[in-house]
């Protein structure tokens, strides 16, 4: 299954629902979200019905996304059903991971491989500012509870945020000596509540390497996690456990290794996170039509790059409405 820039596409996000349990202060404003009608929104059944067409095609990899996917009940039984379509080999998570406590030796059981769980403090007063709810959400005990359940790589999200937690940024890398984690720090896309700021609040990844490096020395090259690499680049520091990389939508773009298309709560398929490219497969499927020419068609229209940097802060919507 490749685009018509001849990309492989083999993995799929699927975005399960728009609602969170958090109202991160980069995502969702506080108020006056309008949530998708249930109506709209695919069921289990019918996500899985897209990922048994799919799958034929060369689609091997999922994640689970959102809004925050461990509200929406009963995940554990889409992932069960996902996890018995043929080809698919690999299933991760996307989380805010204020329910991986309860929720991670379950979703181990049932089929899920590994987690992705955003942190972007880790002192509680801070979590709370940042998410603008406290549910008393420890990252470290998330994280412990993923690894002792059995996934693995657990990676762990930070975007960074001038003024507000980019003096954390050491205390995160300081979690890889110990854990056999993978502490990623991502740029902050300027979109939600921030983007009238514009650009000034991202702190630039070699700003947070240079950080890193005047604390701990030079880092070592690392591979990362052997499954699920994407647009991440690793190093470690030396001797430690996890890895530090960086996600730099911003400074240095990966759309020529885009492996990647993304499936929103609604059914639309959407090819790149930014940007407009998208077809819609829930009427599709609804009207028990075949999905597989507008998979095509949405494959030969897949955009080359984003256009982030030309849309500045316009054209992008709120993350929680496409997955990230
Ligand atoms: N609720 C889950 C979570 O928080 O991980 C999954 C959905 S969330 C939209 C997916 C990822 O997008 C998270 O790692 C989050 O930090 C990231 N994200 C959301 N808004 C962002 C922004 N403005 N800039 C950079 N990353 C962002
Ligand atoms: Fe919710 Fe994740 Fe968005 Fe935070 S980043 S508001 S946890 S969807």
């Amino acid at each position: 299954m490749r685009d018509q820039f001849g990309r492989s596409i083999e993995y799929l996000r699927i975005s399960v629902t728009d609602r969170c349990n958090f109202r991160c202060i980069y995502c969702m404003p506080e108020s006056g979200i309008t949530w998708l009608p249930k109506p709209q929104i695919l069921t289990y059944e019918e996500i899985a019905a897209v990922v048994r067409q799919l799958a034929p095609l060369g689609l091997t990899r999922l994640r689970i996304t959102g809004g925050e996917p461990t509200v929406r009940p009963q995940l554990e039984t889409l992932i069960s059903e996902l996890h018995a379509v043929p080809g698919i080999e690999d299933i991760a998570l996307s989380t805010n991971g204020a329910k991986l406590p309860q929720m991670a030796a379950m979703l181990r059981s049932a089929g899920l491989n590994r987690v992705n769980m955003s942190a972007d403090s880790l002192r509680p007063e801070r979590i709370a500012v940042i998410a603008r709810r406290d549910l008393g959400f420890d990252p470290v005990v998330a994280a412990t509870a993923a690894t002792a359940a059995g996934l693995d790589p657990v990676k762990i999200n930070v975007v960074v945020i001038r003024g507000v937690n980019d003096d954390e940024v050491e205390d995160f890398a300081t979690l890889t000596l110990r854990h056999d984690w993978h502490v990623r720090f991502i740029e902050l896309m300027p979109v939600g509540d921030l983007a009238h700021t514009e650009f000034a609040n991202v702190v630039p990844s070699d700003e947070v390497l240079a950080r890193i490096t005047t604390r701990f020395g030079a880092l070592d090259p690392a591979n990362g996690p052997t499954r699920g690499n994407g647009p991440a680049r690793y190093q470690r520091i030396p001797g430690a456990a996890g890895t530090i990389g960086v996600i730099t939508p911003l400074t240095h773009t990966y759309c020529d290794s885009c492996n990647r298309v993304r499936l929103t709560a609604d059914g639309r398929l959407r090819t790149c996170l930014y940007g407009d490219h998208e077809v819609n497969l829930r009427d599709a499927l609804r009207a028990g039509e075949p999905l597989r020419p507008l998979f095509e068609r949405a494959l030969a229209e897949k955009p080359k790059e984003h256009e982030l940097l030309k849309l500045r802060v316009g054209g992008l919507k709120a993350l929680s409405e496409v997955g990230g």
